[in-house]
């Protein structure tokens, strides 16, 4: 059986947007029943199929909620929408799910799970009329709310089984060590700022964290128990938390990237927001699907992990081998 035929036989299709110029928008849909489900793309424009649900996993700019936040078919967690609300300074349109929790798209229902990637990121799940059970996951870092599916749509962004680079183990003892001694920390002002901040009080530390504007109005709403907080400028402490280009503004002895992927001056630290290789390969083995469909990022990555799991016996397919375009 080839993996186009154990789409058709479950009857779930993956479809593309095809947009003016004749590439494909991104990510992708799912036709099934009488439902197109659209995931982490951007909204389909007037006069072309309209999909009944836009799933938002989180409110990174590479999943594309900018736009799809704007239809009242967006489906997203609160603390998603509030995120979305403050990066684009626009409304969010849509409906909001909590992770846990479940929401209806006319007869069915979809279940949102924690992916632990950022706050208010999740995984949407539901079962077709003929009781194939889909599971689309958005970026993980954390796998054990997923339940078990028959079709895995996930991502790839460590994917690549030879790529030294995709196998890694975050440094919380290092970080730790940077925390005691006064650091500021350069991380993105969604996503990596509010991880930094949890594990500095999980660590046990209590001191006021300088942070800029954006990272700060966005942690002080997505993390309110988690202060004191103060603007950069203002910071008493050496501990700060600041966007990676703010960097040289500070004045600090110690400055740290939290990031896998700088080119900046400063020595790394290295604390992902995703599972490394070895980590999506459990991830697929709690999920136990029959097929999957590697989705995010496009590119290499999601090739070479869909190529590794048909070599291990799965029928799998990458984002860019969609054959069906609407
Ligand atoms: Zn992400």
């Amino acid at each position: 059986m080839t993996e186009g035929d154990i789409f058709k036989d479950m009857g779930v299709i993956p479809v593309r947007r095809m947009n003016r110029s004749g590439r494909p928008s991104p990510h992708l849909s799912l036709s099934f029943d009488s439902h197109l489900f659209s995931i982490d793309t951007s909204r389909s424009p007037k006069g072309r199929r309209q999909p009944d649900a836009y799933l938002i996993t989180h409110a990174h700019s590479d999943h594309y909620g900018k736009s799809a936040m704007l239809s009242a078919d967006a489906i997203a967690t609160m603390e998603t929408a509030r995120a979305l609300r403050i990066r684009h300074e626009r409304r969010y349109e849509g409906r909001t799910v909590s992770a846990g929790g479940s929401i209806q798209v006319d007869d069915l229902e979809v279940a949102a799970y924690s992916t632990g990637h950022t706050i208010g990121s999740v995984a949407f799940g539901w079962e077709t009329d003929s009781g194939v059970r889909v599971l689309v996951t958005g970026d993980i870092k954390n796998y054990e709310n997923l339940p078990r599916c028959d079709l895995l749509v996930t991502e790839a962004n460590y994917g690549d089984p030879w790529d030294p680079a995709c196998r890694f183990e975050d440094d919380i003892v290092g970080f730790g060590d940077a925390v005691e001694s006064g650091a500021t920390f350069g991380a993105y002002a969604f996503g990596k700022a509010q991880r930094a901040v949890s594990l500095i009080r999980a660590l046990g530390c209590r001191e006021t964290v300088g942070m800029d504007d954006k990272s700060l109005a966005l942690t002080k709403e997505l993390l309110p128990g988690y202060g004191p907080f103060t603007p950069m400028e203002e910071n008493g402490s050496d501990l700060n938390v600041v966007s990676p280009w703010e960097l040289s503004r500070v004045k600090s002895q110690r400055k740290y990237v939290l990031t896998g992927r700088s080119d900046l001056p400063f020595p790394q630290i290295r604390l992902s927001d995703h599972l490394d290789f070895k980590g999506l390969m459990r991830m697929v083995e709690k999920t136990s699907p029959d097929a999957a469909l590697i989705y995010h990022p496009e590119g290499s990555r999601a090739n070479m992990m869909a190529h590794h799991l048909r070599e291990l016996g799965m029928a799998s397919i990458s984002v860019s081998e969609i054959k069906d375009f609407f």
